[in-house]
């Protein structure tokens, strides 16, 4: 069970060494995509000397068109490992479908759940019968009791290793690509004992909106954040607008110091 009413003391979900959840604020950081091998490894070493502690990147990709770029696939994978052995973090990675999570556990430390799957009952379960660290995104449009009750399914099928992700829901509001729901952080957090994390990203999907967001959830109470990060932006095959440029994640990661080191 995923409340606090049955387990009050706060749940530590370690990714590879890296516990999650408890006593550190920890960030993980990477390109929204996989792209190639010399992207992958260049700005996984970047975020890692600014003090990243988990490598993010999709390989299969939830795009809203066909037409975009689908992911690299097994490829990216393969890529996502390669970087984890050479910068010494572990990997988080989304899993689309349930036919992908045998691949997705044998390269990566800890499976996604993406926002638009997060009512997938059944990859829950496929994800809870394997026992690895799962960070839940909350869907677009769910409430956080939906959210609650999604965890729910992967802790029942067997893995109390979640983390709840806050990724920012969809509202009236256009400046910003999503609405950040602070609120949902701070509940969660009192309801349940799991890890909560927060991905101003897609929460604002503005990158100078990231670092004020990221110091907003580490004071609301969040364990940590999940942040895109790409060293050409530009040249970026999803999510570009929203990813951090080298110098602007090492700018983060000192905003951070405080809680990074209060941890
Ligand atoms: C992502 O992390 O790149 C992603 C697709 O996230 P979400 O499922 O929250 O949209
Ligand atoms: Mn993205």
């Amino acid at each position: 069970r995923v409340s606090r009413d049955v387990q009050p003391h706060d749940s530590v979900v370690n990714i590879g060494n890296v516990p999650v959840g408890g006593q550190d604020f920890v960030v993980m950081a990477g390109p929204c995509s996989v792209e190639s091998e010399p992207q992958l490894l260049s700005v996984a070493e970047r975020v890692k000397t600014h003090g990243a502690r988990v490598l993010r990147g999709g390989a299969f990709k939830p795009r809203t068109s066909p037409y975009d770029f689908q992911g690299m696939g097994i490829e990216g994978l393969k890529l996502l490992k390669k970087a984890s052995e050479l910068t010494g973090m572990p990997t988080v990675s989304e899993v689309m479908e349930i036919s992908q999570v045998d691949a997705v556990c044998e390269y990566i430390d800890c499976l996604q759940i993406g926002a638009r799957n997060m009512q997938n009952y059944g990859l829950l379960k496929a994800v809870g019968e394997t026992g690895k660290p799962v960070l839940l995104k909350r869907g677009l449009s769910a409430t956080i009791e939906e959210c609650l009750l999604a965890a729910e399914y992967i802790v029942d099928a067997g893995n109390p290793n979640v983390i709840l992700c806050e990724r920012g829901i969809r509202t009236y509001e256009t400046a910003t690509r999503n609405t950040l729901d602070l609120n949902a952080v701070a509940f969660m957090k009192q309801r349940s004992h799991l890890p909560v994390l927060v991905d101003p990203s897609h929460g604002t999907g503005v990158r100078e909106l990231v670092t004020p967001l990221s110091r907003a959830a580490a004071a609301v109470g969040a364990d940590g954040i999940i942040v895109e990060s790409h060293l050409n932006p530009s040249e970026a095959l999803s999510d570009g607008h929203q990813a951090l440029t080298g110098d602007m994640f090492a700018q983060l990661m000192q905003e951070l110091t405080p809680f990074v080191q209060a941890a």
